[in-house]
């Protein structure tokens, strides 16, 4: 906690005192990002920075390895997708990047289907990319090891994730008309570099 306050005291001090303005006018008159983000919440993996992205540029979502669920309209506390409501039909974002990464903790977990670890929450939620890791460790020739798994997982949960985002309805319905683009990102930690999932 300390070192996040002080934190605060630098970001106060400087990046605040050089881009008042720019917070004043998005306080004055509120935010129209035109681009959506779903990463993932590990800490090495900040959409801000990697976009080099102002306040006001993106609207980002992060949670345990950048998925998005299925449509699912009922009384879950569906975090994920309530963000992407408010997105694409209050703020109307022009396009939606699914961003992952390598070195992925949930989808290692997934692949080495670790028995009892985050049993209350992870392994539910990790289901979601279950499609991924079944099209990946199924596979008649599916690598060996366990780190090509994992980065090939980490490509497959990514377009699992844009398939997903096809069955909200106002998203089909943007896509469809153009309004909307969709598009997987998988960024490397080590190296930097950012490859487009196709
Ligand atoms: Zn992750």
């Amino acid at each position: 906690m300390k070192s996040l306050m002080e934190g605060y005291e630098r970001f106060r001090e400087g990046y605040w005192r050089e881009h008042a303005a720019t917070f004043s006018t998005l306080a004055r008159e509120g935010q129209s990002p035109p681009a959506m983000v779903i990463a993932c919440a590990d800490s090495r993996v900040t959409p801000e920075i990697i976009f080099d992205c102002a306040p006001g540029e993106i609207f980002v979502v992060r949670n345990v390895a950048n998925l998005v669920p299925p449509y699912a309209p009922d009384t879950g506390n569906h975090g994920t997708s309530a963000a992407l409501e408010f997105a694409v039909t209050a703020l109307e974002v022009r396009s939606i990047v699914v961003l992952g990464h390598s070195g992925c903790g949930g989808i290692r977990a997934l692949v080495q289907s670790t028995p009892g670890e985050g049993k209350d929450f992870i392994a539910s939620w990790m289901k979601i990319a279950e499609p991924a890791r079944c099209l990946v460790c199924d596979a008649p020739n599916a690598p060996l090891d366990e780190p090509a798994r994992c980065a090939a997982c980490e490509l497959a949960s990514i377009r699992v994730s844009l398939e997903n985002l096809m069955t909200f309805p106002w998203i089909a319905s943007r896509v469809t008309s153009r309004q909307l683009t969709l598009a997987g990102l998988h960024f490397d930690v080590e190296t930097g570099l950012l490859k487009e999932v196709d």
